[in-house]
């Protein structure tokens, strides 16, 4: 077994061939986009670069995290056809939609993450990147905000069962609340979400004292920011938690989702990040832990910044250097697959003007901040 090496991507072609539907925003194109931007840069073919196809996660596997009868309601939704009750389960309304394979797409994503986990945990890799996973809202017997199955929650469970501490870092507009509920009386994974304020998003939760309960108690660490927070209010967030947390907890592994919603162009959300704050967040975590790291996708609903953010990740992860100017290849691509508007040219975005919203969320986020030190959290 080689330790270390540069990294492995998880990635399969069947992703592009589910569809939400037409009207839908999460498109499963958007993943193909974000390889194709990767191959151009030529970033999978560096030394030490690994790349597995997932296979089905089994029920077994899904068990850990989600009810028999969520599953055997998910399993009739794979023929695409509505059936009665199933809005008891949140299937078959406008963001969770039943379509056809949907249970196939859910299994499939799941097993992506497992074996992404997998491997860098065993030290096959130092750093692993499942773009096709990060569905963070999906809950125990229910199905929320475009997610089916809790790829995220499944692929920790496996590790804490074998003895695994994990730090889960969820840097999506929304809050990671799925994932905070799978491990809130846990103390064997610390969850930190930074997300848009549940006052103004979906899904509502993700307030600064929701801190996790009996053995996990201190475990749950929430950072909701205003509308409008720019990179320095995110930043100065993250460094105020992320560093303090990690010395404190000392994870094994850390898992991130990859959430590019808090993006300033996402047409979903209302923060206005840049690849600034991502390129922090990753060259950071990479240095405040040196053990493995398995980041997934997430939300993002602009194509273009969702291929431009992970594939810079996926440098940043691997140690690969991404010059500024976007490849021809990938423009035509772009221009195919409906990203024709947008006519940036470059991977990092450009310098941001500066927001008269950013004051007040730069206010807000010392109250929250206090409230943090308060608990006793940071
Ligand atoms: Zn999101």
């Amino acid at each position: 077994m080689t330790e270390h090496t540069a990294g492995l991507l998880v990635y399969s072609p069947l992703y592009r061939t589910f569809s939400y539907g037409p009207e839908h925003p999460l498109r499963p194109t958007r993943l193909y986009l974000t390889h194709t931007l990767m191959k151009a840069y030529e970033l999978l073919d560096g030394s030490g670069v690994r790349m597995l196809e997932p296979e089905e996660a089994s029920r077994k596997e899904l068990l850990r995290v989600h009810s028999a009868s969520y599953l055997d309601a998910l399993d009739m939704a794979n023929s695409g056809e509505n059936f009665p009750e199933s809005l008891t389960w949140g299937l078959g309304f406008g963001d969770n939609p039943i379509f056809a394979g949907v249970r196939d797409w859910s299994y499939l994503v799941c097993g992506g993450s497992l074996l992404a986990l997998r491997e860098v945990a065993a030290g096959r890799s130092k750093v692993a990147f499942h773009t096709g996973g990060g569905f963070h809202h999906a809950h125990y017997a229910k199905a929320a905000g475009f997610c089916y199955v809790n790829d995220i929650a499944v692929a920790i469970s496996e590790q804490v069962e074998l003895g695994q501490r994990i730090l889960y870092l969820d840097i999506d507009a929304h809050h990671g609340d799925g994932v905070q509920e799978a491990f809130y009386s846990s103390d064997k994974v610390m969850t930190i979400s930074i997300h848009e304020s549940p006052e103004h998003l979906f899904p509502g939760t993700g307030y600064v004292h929701e801190l996790g309960e009996k053995e996990g108690a201190g475990y749950s660490v929430n950072v909701p920011l205003e509308p409008g927070a720019a990179d320095s209010t995110f930043i100065e967030a993250f460094e105020s938690v992320l560093p303090s947390v990690i010395s404190s907890f000392s994870p094994d592994c850390v898992v991130m989702q990859l959430g590019v919603d808090s993006m300033t162009r996402d047409p979903l959300a209302h923060l206005s990040l840049t690849t600034r704050s991502l390129i922090h967040v990753l060259g950071r975590v990479r240095e405040l832990h040196t053990g493995p790291i398995m980041a997934t996708g997430g939300g993002g609903y602009e194509m273009d910044t969702v291929a431009r953010a992970w594939t810079l990740a996926w440098g940043i992860l691997t140690g690969q250097e991404i010059p500024d100017e976007l490849p021809e290849a990938y423009l035509k691509e772009r221009a195919r697959y409906g990203a024709s508007g947008v006519r940036q040219m470059t991977i990092r975005d450009p310098e941001p003007e500066p927001l008269p919203e950013e004051a007040e969320a730069r206010k807000a986020l010392e109250g929250t901040l206090r409230s943090l030190r308060e608990y006793g959290v940071i």
